[in-house]
């Protein structure tokens, strides 16, 4: 049996040691410094954008394209399999325009997806308001619907893709750190190999899948191969009305500015997120100033929003790769079995699916 040792539990390892585990004569270890869902996936808010993504073409669409139509199945079959409640909206995401010129670059847009099989509608603003009439702003010019975008509790998959990894047999061992890794040279072609990894104890490894988010960086530079991953800092709020917005069987996610009004039940919202880079020293710290803006901004097209309670407040670090295009999936350079599943910045709730596949595909030929 080939030993798979996967770093990192957030929802990119536990979807790859979920994926892994439907192989045969596969050993598999989850190892995490945390309990599972912590670090980014902890914070984030779940919004899939795929369709209404501006991505078209290349791994990038097709990254996207594979998680949207895996997620249909997956969340069923982890319900199944777990018993598990995994709130999952399915009513889509809104997207507001405020500016007219958006529309040609949308018109575009929802014919290429219409070639895909995808579909999106272009409102106009009488339909904005009969849908949603919780949104009031004379700067609202229409919307770009997407019925088949989606969200999803990223905490609660994750908690969930551990638990049906662990029916299949995968072994999670949560409060280790990987400290180092110790690799040899294979032969002639000077193509290393990790053959251990120290945690707790030395573990001897076939195949080591990096899904460590941030600390992917300290992991490959003890491998002398760093992979230069930056945090982008990101601050949400969780509100609560005494009522839903709008319409209370019409929930979508309702996106404006950059900016997300998530609900999440009994009018719950969550509202984010702020983007914030760090310094040159790679630190980065949470600025409250910019959290209240996130929110006067989701007031400004939202006014209902004015009269919520804030019931929680929090922060997260997006492992964002410096120099290249997010996400890093693939082979290490120099390594014949060591895989990276980082660096998936804002969308790694929305690729985790696709990332998992694409990694199985290394390891099963
Ligand atoms: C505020 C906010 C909102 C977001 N919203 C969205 C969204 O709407 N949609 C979306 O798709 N994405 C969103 N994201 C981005 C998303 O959170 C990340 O892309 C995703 O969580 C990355 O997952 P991961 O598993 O790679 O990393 P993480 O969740 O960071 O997990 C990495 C894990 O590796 C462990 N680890 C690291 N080093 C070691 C070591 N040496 N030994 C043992 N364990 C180690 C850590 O403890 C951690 O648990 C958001 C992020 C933030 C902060």
């Amino acid at each position: 049996m080939s030993h798979v040792v996967v770093i990192g539990c957030g929802i990119v390892g536990a979807a790859i040691a979920y994926e892994l585990s439907r192989v045969n004569g596969l050993k598999i270890t989850v190892l995490d410094q945390q309990p599972p869902a912590q670090a980014a996936t902890g914070a984030a808010l779940g919004v899939l954008m795929g369709a209404i993504s501006k991505k078209v073409k290349g791994r990038a669409w097709q990254l996207r394209q594979m998680s949207l139509q895996r997620y249909e199945t997956l969340i069923p079959e982890l319900v199944a399999l777990t018993g598990y409640q995994i709130p999952f909206n399915q009513q889509g995401i809104l997207m507001l325009c405020f500016a007219e010129e958006d529309f040609v670059s949308w018109e575009q847009l929802l014919k290429t997806r219409q070639s895909q099989g995808w579909q999106l509608e272009i409102w106009n603003p009488p339909q904005v308001q009969s849908n949603c009439p919780q949104l009031r702003n004379e700067r609202i010019l229409g919307a770009i619907y997407s019925p088949q975008d989606r969200q999803v509790d990223p905490s609660a998959l994750t908690k969930a893709l551990v638990a049906a990894a662990e029916h299949n047999g995968v072994t999670f061992k949560f409060g280790v750190t990987v400290k180092d890794v110790t690799s040899v040279t294979t032969d002639s072609s000077e193509m290393h190999r990790c053959s251990q990894i120290h945690a707790d104890v030395p573990l001897d490894v076939d195949w080591l899948v990096v899904a460590a988010g941030l600390g992917s960086t300290p992991l490959t530079a003890a491998l002398k191969q760093p992979v230069d991953i930056k945090p982008v800092l990101g601050q949400a709020l969780h509100l609560r009305l005494e009522r839903p917005l709008g319409n209370p069987d019409f929930q979508p996610v309702i996106t404006g500015d950059d900016v997300h009004i998530v609900p999440v039940g009994n009018g719950e919202y969550w509202v984010g997120a702020t983007v914030e880079f760090a310094d040159e020293a790679g630190d980065v710290v949470a600025e409250s100033v910019l959290l209240e803006k996130v929110k006067q901004e989701a007031v400004a097209f939202c006014p209902d929003l004015a009269q919520a309670t804030i019931l929680r407040t929090w922060s997260g670090k997006r492992p964002r790769p410096e120099g290249r295009a997010a996400p890093v999936i693939g082979q290490l350079p120099g390594y014949s079995n060591v895989l990276l599943a980082t660096g998936h910045y804002r969308n790694g709730v929305l690729l985790a699916p696709a990332t998992a596949q694409a990694i199985r595909e290394m390891i099963v030929h």
